[in-house]
């Protein structure tokens, strides 16, 4: 009898929305999940109980802490990137110091974890980043430095994949267009303007994004990387 072993995946920010979508479907997937979370410990420790994994306590803008974290992890096969914030309004009247915790959170803290996660990644791992199909069309004013955080990541995906390809590392972007979580209700009372920019006029559901991510984590996906994958109901159309 050959014994199958458990892949071991990190989400950074798995609480919520998207993160804990991910962190559940994967986990449903025999991976053994540990995920990050910056504030909502009570939430955090639930679903780390639901899914028996290990939730840790750690804002993604502490890029020591994170390199430490993820070093003493050790060798991880899948690691997602969903920790991101996101800043709208007018550019002249926004707080510099909150567009640079943006920067921090959405395009630092992804490239470090991705850096730090593929020196002990084991081969045929896999890195997948959430963008956004902002990073692609800002259909309104005041989407700048989100969209920017998000079009960073396009282009590092195209990197990583060629620094990792050789041992099998896939690196791709997924990005989702309005889902329906805490940052974007799909009763929210920006709803119906964003429903006027889609094909299918409807918020996703954060289990449709984590269906995609698994898709791309698993063995059929093993030839797609640098790529972006939009999942936007036409958003971006
Ligand atoms: P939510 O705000 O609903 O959840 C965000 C999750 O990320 C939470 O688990 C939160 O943890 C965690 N998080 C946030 N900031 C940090 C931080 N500094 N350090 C560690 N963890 C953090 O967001 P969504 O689920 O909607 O979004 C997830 C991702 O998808 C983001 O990158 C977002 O930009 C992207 N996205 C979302 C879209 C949408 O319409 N919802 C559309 C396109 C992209 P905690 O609970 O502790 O706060």
């Amino acid at each position: 009898m050959t014994t199958k072993s458990v892949k071991k995946a990190l989400i950074l920010g798995g609480s919520r929305g998207i993160g804990a979508a991910i962190v559940r479907r994967l986990a449903s997937e025999g991976m053994h999940v540990t995920f990050t979370y910056a504030v909502s410990e009570d939430r955090a420790r639930a679903l780390a109980k639901e899914i028996s994994g290990e939730a840790i306590r750690l804002d993604s803008s502490d890029r020591d802490g994170l390199i430490t974290m993820i070093d003493q992890l050790g060798a991880i096969d899948v690691l997602v990137v969903n920790a991101g914030v996101a800043v709208a309004g007018d550019p002249l009247a926004m707080d510099p110091n909150e567009v640079d915790r943006l920067f921090s959170i959405n395009i630092n803290a992804p490239y470090h974890a991705a850096i730090t996660a593929a020196r002990q990644m084991n081969r045929g791992g896999r890195i997948v980043f959430i963008g956004s199909t902002n990073a692609d069309r800002s259909p309104m004013a005041g989407l700048a430095a989100y969209g920017a955080s998000k079009a960073a990541i396009k282009g590092m995906v195209k990197g990583l994949a060629r620094d990792f390809g050789d041992r099998q590392i896939t690196v791709n972007v997924v990005q989702p267009g309005p889902t329906d979580t805490d940052m974007n209700p799909a009763d929210g009372e920006m709803k119906d303007l964003m429903h006027s920019f889609m094909a299918i006029k409807r918020h996703a559901h954060d289990s449709e994004v984590a269906g995609l991510v698994a898709w791309l984590v698993g063995q059929e996906a093993a030839m797609v990387s640098g790529a972006a994958l939009t999942i936007d109901g036409g958003f971006s159309a």
